[in-house]
């Protein structure tokens, strides 16, 4: 599904990215893991198209086309999602018009009409329940004032409400308390299925208990240095990530 090659990637002239190199299949739950400024948001902000990355060198391919030729909108339509692609807080816009005009959006490309509002508001309502959120978050604007608990379960409740082939989610755990990391994880694995793939950037261990990955990578210094099982995490856990940069060095 996704194959990303020898990517080299470059922020403001640093090279970030140095030669990463990754295969994910559909049916797959990759999680990315490794140290802080590692480059794992970066690759999954390049996977979805965020501006002021430049690419040097590699390709990255989804389905067989050209992701890097493709424009960010061009990527989300064809089901290439990373979790708050949105900007953090946008101020009078409701959560429930930006769900709607997002799956629209993609039906629309896709040569589906756009969903009758009956049909979208009872989807999203089993949605909601799904992650234990109150229909009051619909009328709110997106993510004003949300706690970080609810923004991260807002995250989640698009990737059910938009279903994407690719969902991408960078540090979905972080800031969660054991209930409410509970609930995302459950979010996030009903949206397991053949024709879908997952990547989870994490950098702790503790979410891959709730959501266990077929693959674990770890990134340091840009590329990918081990790739494993889930048990490959759990070492990790114990052993932290200094031995993996000293095993390759
Ligand atoms: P990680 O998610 O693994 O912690 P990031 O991908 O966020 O790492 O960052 C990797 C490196 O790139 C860090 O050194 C960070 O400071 C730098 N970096 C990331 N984004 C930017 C940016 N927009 N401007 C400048 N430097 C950046
Ligand atoms: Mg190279
Ligand atoms: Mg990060």
């Amino acid at each position: 599904m996704l194959q990303v090659n020898d990517l080299h990637v470059s922020v403001e002239g640093n090279e970030i990215l140095k030669g990463l190199t990754l295969t994910i299949k559909a049916g797959e739950v990759h999680a990315i893991m490794g140290p802080n400024g590692a480059g794992k948001s970066t690759l999954s902000a390049v996977i979805a198209g965020k501006d002021g990355y430049e690419v040097t060198q590699g390709t990255i391919t989804f389905e067989g086309k050209d992701v890097l030729e493709m424009e960010i909108e061009e990527r989300a339509q064809a089901g290439l999602l990373l979790g708050f692609q949105y900007p953090v807080e946008i101020p009078g816009v409701k959560n429930i018009y930006l769900l709607k005009s997002a799956l629209n959006a993609q039906r629309v490309a896709r040569g589906e009409g756009e969903m009758p509002a009956p049909e979208f508001m009872k989807l999203v309502k089993e949605k909601l329940g799904y992650m234990k959120m109150d229909a009051s978050f619909l009328q709110r604007a997106v993510n004003e004032g949300f706690s970080g608990g609810e923004k991260k379960r807002n995250e989640i409740l698009q990737m059910l409400v938009l279903q994407p082939k690719l969902a991408m989610l960078d540090e979905i755990d972080s800031g969660l308390d054991i209930d409410a990391m509970k609930i995302v994880a459950d979010g996030v694995n009903s949206l397991r299925a053949e024709d879908r793939a997952i990547l989870l950037v994490t950098h702790y261990q503790r979410l891959l208990d709730y959501i266990v990955p077929d693959k674990v990578h770890v990134l340091v210094d840009g590329r990918i240095v081990k790739t494993g099982d889930a048990e490959l995490a759990k070492q990790l856990e114990a052993n932290g990530y200094e031995g993996i940069e000293e095993s390759v060095a």
